[in-house]
């Protein structure tokens, strides 16, 4: 099974809860045990795994990350967004998950992040459930 998660950033840096709608897809697929990869196609977009219950975690780790990788630098990409190539790497695009019981195996803190670095965009995450 495979369903595409469409999401609209409103900022241009942002991390976007996206627990609940995997957790959905997971429900729908009727699937017990197994994987499930989260994926975005994006090259300045990512996909983390962090603490979801104090919101000021969220923007203490967005705060941080514009602060190492910052917008304007001595980058050579012409089209003007380097720090959000960097910021891409720096999280990464995919996510391997483990089902058990018919849902995610997270922590008691643990949400699953989508991670906007050039917005505010139209986005993708696919979701394969195994
Ligand atoms: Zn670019």
């Amino acid at each position: 099974m495979i369903k595409t998660l469409n999401i609209k950033s409103r900022a241009r840096t942002e991390f976007i809860d996206i627990t609940e709608d995997v957790q959905q897809i997971i429900r729908e697929s009727g699937i017990t045990s197994g994987m499930c990869i989260v994926y975005t196609p994006h090259t300045t977009a990512g996909l983390t795994i962090n603490e979801g219950a104090d919101p000021s975690v969220k923007r203490d780790i967005i705060t941080a990350l514009n602060k190492m990788v910052p917008f304007d630098g001595d980058y050579q990409h012409a089209e003007g967004n380097s720090a959000a190539h960097i910021k891409c790497l720096l999280t990464g695009v995919s996510l391997n998950l483990i089902i058990e019981g018919g849902k995610l195996e997270l922590g008691t803190w643990q949400s699953l992040y989508f991670c906007e670095y050039d917005g505010p965009r139209h986005r993708r995450v696919i979701v394969k459930i195994v």
